[in-house]
């Protein structure tokens, strides 16, 4: 008899997205002739770079011929991209990385999912409270988290580490300790980003405790401040404990086109194995490369074209940030995030829940944001902004959220 993996019933329906969109509907059916501003958006909206497009067509045409069609491409991606990689995103930072530790994927998403596989099933995750629920959900998909505890609204055997208005939205160390620890800064949801001094920290312990950090660092192209760090390598023994997520999603654009990496150091050893092995082994048993036109659009966003084009592009979004931020700071609402990341992290008014704030926004001001109590418990009596949307909407919701 066929049984299912039961671990999936554990899991909690997503509902965030879903209720969002029911109830703005809802909301646009009837007030039809209302204009809603929707800030609630994880998605970028500009168009591709032009070096980047220009890139994409180049590798299409040479699909079209025998001499310079590819097919397969190498299991851990084209030595091309691995050396952009290699050499801008790591070696330029001071940071001793190399092509073949380097591993090109579809995406963040899935490299921050299927990671937890190469670990033992009785290793202890820790995660942050809020937190991006990729990280939790594979880990229960997977048997590693017990089960659901309805009164905490989390699960039992997860370490959550709350980030709160307290701790600047900066995970503490844990009391108990974790076998492995996901960090992502800049932080989705809360924008918050860390120093390096206090990565270090992080570092530190987990090289003490024989943990392993998993950092995603989808967001790194926003960093603005000089003592945030673009990498966890540029902290002093990171090498030996850290494997770092990347996407060229939210710094490219690459939502639609889909491209990523993981980079697992020749260091890092476990149980007396090294995780680049492992990871190597998994990588080209499951996943048969990244699409050859993609990975040539991806080496795009080294060029120096590319470069320019994206810093214009993240500095779109990030002076919507910026209204965002002194808009609702000015209109006397608590806000953090927003400096080093495209999200905005305000604690909502009067006591107001999470939803609360939602409905009352959307009432009164017809913007749509993300309730924070939907990345985690310590989430609630929060709210997540993003700066996605264009300039002259970002504007006009400033307006109407300042005018309610
Ligand atoms: C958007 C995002 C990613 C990137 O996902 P892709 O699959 O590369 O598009 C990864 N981590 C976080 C926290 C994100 O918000």
């Amino acid at each position: 008899m066929v049984t299912v993996n039961k671990n999936y019933l554990k899991l909690q329906g997503s509902y965030l997205f879903s209720t969002v969109a029911k109830k703005v509907a809802a909301y646009q059916e009837a007030n039809p002739e209302t204009r809603i501003i929707r800030l609630g958006i994880g998605d970028v909206t500009q168009p591709l770079a032009p070096a980047i497009i220009t890139s994409l067509h180049n590798a299409v045409d040479e699909m079209a011929h025998a001499e310079t069609f590819r097919g397969y491409a190498p299991d851990l991606g084209y030595d091309f991209l691995r050396n952009a990689i290699a050499k801008n995103d790591y070696q330029d930072r001071g940071c001793r990385i190399t092509a073949d530790e380097i591993f090109v994927s579809d995406g963040a998403k899935s490299d921050s999912g299927n990671i937890q596989e190469i670990f033992g099933l009785d290793n202890k995750v820790a995660v942050c409270d809020p937190v991006y629920p990729v990280y939790v959900d594979t880990n229960v998909m997977a048997g590693r988290t017990g089960e659901y505890n309805h009164t905490r609204e989390n699960f039992d055997d997860v370490i959550y580490m709350p980030c709160t208005e307290e701790n600047g939205f900066l995970p503490e160390l844990p009391e108990e300790t974790p076998d492995l620890i996901y960090l992502c800064f800049p932080n989705n949801p809360s924008g918050a980003a860390i120093t390096k001094d206090r990565l270090q920290e992080w570092v530190d312990y987990a090289n003490k405790t024989g943990a392993v950090i998993i950092y995603d660092a989808a967001y790194e192209a926003y960093i603005r401040e000089e003592n945030v760090p673009h990498s966890i390598y540029e902290c002093e023994g990171a090498t030996e404990c850290a494997i770092e997520l990347r996407s060229f999603s939210k710094n490219a654009g690459f939502t639609g086109v889909r491209l990523g990496f993981t980079v697992v150091p020749k260091e890092l050893e476990r149980d007396g194995v090294k995780l680049h092995t492992l990871w190597a082994r998994r990588h080209g048993t499951k996943f048969n490369g990244a699409p050859y036109i993609v990975q040539r659009a991806g080496e795009a966003v080294y060029s120096p074209e590319g470069k320019a084009q994206l810093t214009e592009q993240i500095n779109y979004y990030m002076r919507n940030a910026k209204v965002i931020y002194e808009g609702l700071k000015n209109a006397g609402y608590s806000v953090s995030g927003g400096v080093n990341a495209p999200y905005i992290w305000l604690k909502t008014p009067d006591q107001m829940t999470s939803w609360e704030f939602f409905d009352y926004l959307l009432d009164k001001a017809h913007v749509v944001g993300t309730p924070g109590s939907g990345f985690g418990a310590h989430g609630e009596g929060f709210f997540r902004l993003t700066a996605f949307g264009t300039y002259e909407n970002t504007v006009e919701a400033i307006e109407r959220i300042t005018k309610m």
